[in-house]
């Protein structure tokens, strides 16, 4: 798959990379091209300049020649004047004047002084072809023309190319006979062409076919060098002039313009290569972004808290799958819409409107949130926590808001339950509680129903016995009226129990202080009496009233102090010790908003294992406890946003402390404080 995607894109690199390649071949191939050309039509200019060199100065050497006989002279001094011209121009190898006829006799001559007798080897009559050949040309033209040429060889095997001239004379319009000059080609080459066009260069007479006449200066490489030929039309004969070059050596880059081509060339390629990495990156970036995002959204598909995103107009921009399960409404229904929002309870708008105006004018949000209810669109509503941020952008700027909407309807649910149970494990508590103490509620019971009894009995006794005086009525009353207030007393125990079982009321009321210990106080009064304890109870009148649970608290205050009875049993501390007793007050807190409860005893105190256990559920060292007492005490003073403390107290014994919260109106404390045994 990696392959599939990438080799395309190295294709085109290597396709790229080919084009390039050729037309920087092609380019220094036609740069080589173009330069060939120019050196190739430079050669055949010089080529041709050179002959018409020669040209010019084989004509001027005509009139040197002619200039010789422009007065009749004596063989003697025409010799003489010859050799002065032939020291002047040494292509010339020897000058003849000949007598008119066919034969062509020599009247005199002359060799040139730079060369041993060029006909001292071979005698010149062997040239009468050649120079016959000349002259006969000569003749009809009139005018100078010239022999082919040929080799003559000389001494030591050595030899040189020849060419004749004949120039025809005339005196008063008669042919006087004629001149013959001996051109060497070697010395035509040498002496009458311009040397600084030869300079590097190779320079040779060639015949027709292409035979090498006269070298003057010849180049290494043969068939590679540039060649231009020029043809030298002279009169009678045609030689040719080959001029020679070496081809330029090829470079890579062949000339500046190959050179600065090539290098925006290779520049191009860098740039490409350059962008290339640059798109990669980009492409690289994009798809971290594209992960990124894709994670993102994955995230915020996958979350359980409804997210949702305001302008600054309190219109929706944004809203998560979660959110709209929460209201029961797609994004496309909720994305846009502003105030009030679709999701409000019909008869709460005004209420959430003045909240929602509240939080736009800028005031600071809440961290913990807030707690609304919304409406879907089945009409159920869904109690929901809002925590609510502001949005800010990368700029710093704030573009709105930004809230997490929790679903609370399964923690309400959940604390319902809670409730629910607790409030049954009160019960149960209080049923235990009762249960406990039935045997002191029933010894309790037995003496009212026994002095009823007797006081019944008495009476009986009194009206059966025949002998006796009748009783009189306000005896009978007084007897009458003590059953009356025995029977009041045992229906108090009983009501006592009752009250403290049956009461169930879950409402938070403005309760004095003690009010609260008054209501358990005859229970305790049963057990504090069986174990001789003296039982003292400090609540102060002035204190206010406090918001509480009275249920609950009465509970609580019962099982503090049944506990700390009951960490005194008999003997421990003993009778005259003066620490069998327990202490229940209630006293006016650090904190006005606060009364604090305490419950002291002097009983054994807590171990340091009790200590690290107090308060689990089921922790008990009592073989009849069921270990529920202070961790139902703890939650329940938890729930009115306190803790339950505790330490010991001197000389021994524990002091139980909490606090409830005074009552918004406050009431004075019912009553005065109540001392009981
Ligand atoms: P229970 O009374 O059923 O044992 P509690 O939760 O009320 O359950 O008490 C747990 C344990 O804490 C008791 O068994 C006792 O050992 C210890 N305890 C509680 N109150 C006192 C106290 N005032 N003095 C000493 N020990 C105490």
């Amino acid at each position: 798959m990696a392959f599939q995607v990438k080799s395309p894109r190295w294709l085109l690199w290597a396709v790229l990379l080919l084009l390039v390649g050729m037309l920087l071949t092609v380019l220094v191939f036609l740069a080589a091209e173009y330069e060939e050309a120019s050196d190739q039509a430079e050669l055949d200019q010089d080529a041709a300049a050179l002959a018409s060199d020669i040209r010019s100065a084989l004509l001027r050497n005509v009139q040197t020649l002619q200039s010789l006989h422009v007065t009749p002279l004596a063989p003697e001094a025409w010799t003489a004047r010859a050799s002065g011209v032939l020291s002047l121009h040494r292509e010339l190898v020897r000058i003849e004047w000949r007598a008119a006829g066919r034969d062509g006799r020599i009247l005199a001559q002359a060799d040139t002084p730079y060369l041993r007798p060029v006909f001292g080897f071979m005698p010149r009559t062997q040239t009468q072809p050649e120079v016959r050949l000349a002259c006969d040309n000569a003749q009809r033209l009139s005018g100078p023309a010239y022999s082919r040429s040929y080799f003559w060889p000389m001494r030591e095997g050595t030899g040189m190319e020849l060419i004749e001239m004949c120039l025809p004379l005339f005196q008063a319009g008669e042919p006087a006979g004629a001149l013959v000059a001996t051109y060497s080609l070697g010395g035509l080459l040498s002496e009458l062409t311009n040397r600084d066009l030869l300079r590097n260069r190779g320079l040779a007479f060639n015949d027709a076919d292409g035979t090498r006449l006269a070298v003057l200066s010849s180049l290494q490489g043969g068939r590679r060098n540039l060649r231009s030929v020029a043809v030298l039309d002279l009169p009678g004969h045609t030689l040719i002039l080959q001029l020679e070059a070496q081809r330029r050596a090829l470079g890579l880059f062949p000339n500046v313009l190959t050179a600065v081509v090539g290098a925006l060339c290779l520049a191009l390629l860098a740039v490409l290569a350059l962008l290339g990495r640059d798109i990669r990156r980009r492409q690289r970036a994009e798809q971290d972004l594209a992960e990124a995002l894709a994670f993102r959204k994955a995230m915020e598909d996958s979350l359980v808290t409804g997210l949702r995103a305001r302008d600054m107009n309190g219109r929706i921009t944004y809203v998560n799958p979660a959110f709209c399960q929460l209201v029961g409404r797609t994004s496309e229904e909720l994305v846009g819409t502003g105030l009030p929002a679709p999701w409000w309870p019909p008869d709460l708008v005004d209420e959430y409107q003045q909240r929602q105006a509240v939080r736009l004018a800028g005031k600071t949000l809440p961290r913990e949130g807030f707690e609304s209810v919304f409406q879907r669109t089945d009409g159920t509503r869904v109690p929901v926590l809002i925590i609510e941020a502001p949005l800010i952008d990368a700029q710093g700027q704030q573009t709105g808001y930004m809230s997490a909407v929790l679903d609370l309807t399964e923690q309400r649910r959940v604390e319902d339950l809670n409730r629910a149970s607790q409030e049954r494990l009160q019960a149960t508590a209080r049923l235990a509680t009762v249960g406990e103490m039935a045997s002191l509620i029933s010894h309790e019971l037995n003496q009212p129903l026994a002095a009823i009894a007797s006081y019944a009995n008495g009476t009986l006794n009194m009206l059966s016995d025949d002998g006796a005086e009748p009783l009189p009525p306000a005896d009978l009353r007084r007897v009458i009226e003590r059953i009356a207030e025995q029977a009041d007393r045992a229906g108090r125990v009983i009501k006592s129990v009752a009250d403290f079982v049956r009461r169930r009321d879950q409402v938070r009321e403005a309760v004095a202080p003690i009010s609260l210990v008054s209501a358990i106080q005859p229970l305790l009064v049963l057990q504090a009496k069986k174990d001789g304890i003296r039982l003292q109870v400090a609540v102060d009148p002035a204190l206010p009233a406090v918001q509480c649970d009275r249920t609950m608290i009465e509970q609580v205050l019962l099982n503090l102090a049944r506990n700390g009875m009951q960490a005194m049993p008999p003997g421990d501390p003993p009778m005259d010790s003066g620490l069998r007793r327990l202490r229940i007050a209630a006293v006016s807190d650090a904190d006005p908003a606060w009364v604090a409860f305490e419950v002291t005893d002097h009983g054994q105190g807590l171990s340091d294992e009790v200590r690290q256990h107090l308060g689990t559920p089921f922790f008990t060292t009592k073989a009849e406890g069921m270990g529920l007492g202070l961790s139902l005490c703890r939650t329940v003073i938890e729930q009115h946003g306190s803790g339950l403390s505790f330490e010991p107290v001197a000389p021994r014994g524990t002091c139980f402390r909490f606090r409830l919260p005074v009552a918004a109106v406050a009431s004075g404390g019912q009553g005065s404080p109540i001392i009981a045994p």
